[in-house]
């Protein structure tokens, strides 16, 4: 079985689309999102409906519940908080009882899906080193655990008994006895500079998880930004993946 996990959408549907269709294309019949489906982007609701129909697992982001008021609005950088702000009034009431409804962790063995930490998956952390990575994989006990919430991607590998390491392939084959865990990027607000959506798939036969990147209409997305009055810096980060 192929999964393809993805994260940080950001209401960026072109991303999102562009991600689904090399996903299905290479086999992927199976799917998992790891948070923030909204805020930052022009596009929550139709990423909201898109995701649904995926009748997949997927876990709330801090957007996701900052929308809400879940999350203290006050805790976002203006911007975001700008974009929360003009996100509720896009969402119908179907779609924020999807968003409400979404829980902090959820697993599907092989794997714990989380926005964050596992340690405290509603404080929002961020896991940015392999030491940070190392501390977090005291805190589950499946074989792999996907994060997103940095947008930064990356995969951490433990062997019990031995330190943490920092994994650099793209693709990688799964060890029995390791833990791992992986970010798998951002597909709507790359930060990492590349500005091509990111995600992973995880090949449950092959044991291997592989990440991939590939490009979308950037400019589209940026012009729908400018086009509904939000921030003018959430339309030129995307040209640049940061
Ligand atoms: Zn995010």
């Amino acid at each position: 079985m192929r999964i393809g996990v993805f994260a940080d959408v950001h209401a960026n549907l072109e991303a999102l689309e562009a991600v689904l269709g090399i996903l299905r294309q290479q086999g992927v019949t199976h799917f998992a999102c790891c948070g923030d489906i909204v805020g930052y982007g022009p596009d929550p609701g139709r990423c909201c409906d898109i995701i649904c129909q995926l009748r997949c697992p997927v876990v709330a982001g801090n957007h996701d519940y900052g929308v809400l008021g879940r999350t203290r609005v006050a805790d976002f950088n203006p911007d975001a908080a700008a974009a929360l702000r003009w996100t509720r009034e896009q969402l119908t009431e179907d779609r924020l009882l999807l968003l409400d409804g979404l829980p902090l962790t959820t697993v599907r063995k092989p794997l714990l899906l989380v926005h964050g930490s596992p340690s405290a998956p509603e404080q929002w952390e961020y896991i940015f080193t392999v030491r940070e990575a190392e501390e977090e994989m005291r805190h589950f006990s499946e074989d792999i655990c996907i994060v997103g919430h940095t947008h930064y991607p990356f995969a951490v590998a433990k062997p019990a008994g031995q330190p943490a390491q920092l994994i650099r392939a793209q693709s990688f084959q799964l060890a029995p006895g390791v833990k791992y865990l992986v970010n798998a990027g951002s597909v709507g607000q790359p930060r990492d500079g590349d500005p091509r959506a990111c995600g992973l798939v995880l090949d449950t036969t092959n044991r291997t998880i592989t990440f991939f990147r590939v490009p979308y209409d950037v400019a589209r997305v940026q012009r729908k930004i400018i086009a509904a009055g939000l921030p003018e810096s959430l339309a030129a980060r995307l040209a640049v993946g940061r």
